[in-house]
């Protein structure tokens, strides 16, 4: 008789730590970090088991992955290939990668994205405090040594070599959807099934939002684009359950000099900043392509830019106009919401 409270109290250890272990398995862990990383801000969700883990191991990697890609830090690959003399320079795998991907797209789009519009950047004085409308001789000067058939690659020994010597590399236009794919990567590796990886806007997501129950089915994930007109508002809601998002805007960064907007987005053929659009949204699986396509499509202007976005398979686009037309790709119509 004595041992029946023992008895209760035994059965009461085991249903409360039957019911902890239960809920760990029916309830979805959601996990989220916010930090500031290539100069924005980047949201991670991971969704599942050892999300908190994965979301902090990707975090690291991402820091590293913008050391090695930055054009500024001293001692990043390209810092250091834009400062070789045209001697070659030892890179990373991840340069060598970003390199292809921004080669892919060079040839693609005839050259509109061309990484080695560096010199031109700074010639507009885009990375520095001193924004203005070059001479032309400098901008002569810059635009000597841009063309991508400046950049030799040697994959065997992971060498980079600038053969111009005015030649400069900016990977500004690929590199953080190259860093965001690279995140999406590393938290998959690590069995996360739903995730979102949000680098100011663009974004990747895998597995749509899961509920909180592990029977109930994901949803879509509604990313924002940011309204050109207006950048603190939404301008449309993309959907999607596996897909990058990325926008490219000449809001993002630019000066106005006599009533003109220069924006960061240089047009390689004339080495000036691009007019027409002023936002350009491509939607695709791999960030880095929709992030170079996005730029490129800047460059390229509505007429040539949903051309490309038609014939490129898996990608579509929105592109808006300065003077407010909204244009879409048919798959991109099927996903997209415009709020205003
Ligand atoms: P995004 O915000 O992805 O459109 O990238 C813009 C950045 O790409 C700029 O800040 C430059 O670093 C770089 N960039 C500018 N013009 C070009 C171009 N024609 N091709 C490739 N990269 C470019
Ligand atoms: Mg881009």
């Amino acid at each position: 008789m004595k041992s029946r409270p023992v008895m209760f109290a035994l059965i009461a250890i085991v249903l409360v730590v039957g019911a902890w272990l239960a809920q760990s398995y029916v309830v979805i862990n959601r996990a989220e970090r916010d930090v500031l990383l290539m100069d924005t801000f980047v949201r991670l969700i991971a969704n599942g088991r050892g999300a908190e883990k994965a979301l902090d191991d990707t975090i690291k990697e991402m820091a590293r992955l913008e050391s090695v890609l930055s054009a500024h830090l001293p001692g990043s690959d390209v810092y250091r290939l834009n400062t070789a003399d045209g001697a070659p320079v030892e890179v990373s795998r991840e340069t060598i990668e970003v390199l292809e991907r921004a080669a892919l797209v060079y040839e693609r789009t005839n050259g509109a994205f061309d990484v080695t519009v560096g010199a031109v950047l700074r010639a507009w004085g885009f990375g520095s405090a001193n924004l203005s409308v070059p001479t032309a001789e400098a901008l002569a000067r810059a635009m000597s040594g841009v063309g991508f058939t400046n950049v030799e690659i040697d994959q065997g020994s992971r060498t980079v070599r600038l053969k111009h010597p005015e030649t400069r590399l900016d990977l500004g236009g690929v590199a953080k959807g190259y860093i965001v794919d690279k995140a999406m990567e590393y938290i998959k590796a690590r069995k996360v099934k739903h995730a979102i990886v949000d680098a100011g806007g663009d974004v990747r997501v895998t597995g749509g939002r899961p509920g909180q129950y592990i029977w109930e089915k994901p949803r879509a994930v509604r990313v924002g684009v940011q309204d050109p007109f207006s950048p603190e508002g939404l301008f449309a809601v993309v959907e999607t359950f596996e897909a990058s998002v990325l926008t490219s805007g000449d809001y993002e960064r630019f000066f106005e000099q006599n009533g003109i907007r220069y924006t960061h987005i240089i047009d390689p053929r004339t080495g000036y900043p691009v007019r027409g659009l002023t936002s350009v949204t491509i939607v695709t699986e791999e960030a880095a392509l929709a992030d170079g396509i996005a730029t490129a499509v800047m460059v390229m202007g509505k007429e040539e830019g949903l051309k490309l976005i038609n014939s490129w398979d898996g990608v579509e686009g929105m592109l808006i106009t300065e003077d407010e037309e909204v244009i879409m790709s048919t798959g991109m119509s099927q996903i997209t919401n415009v709020l205003r």
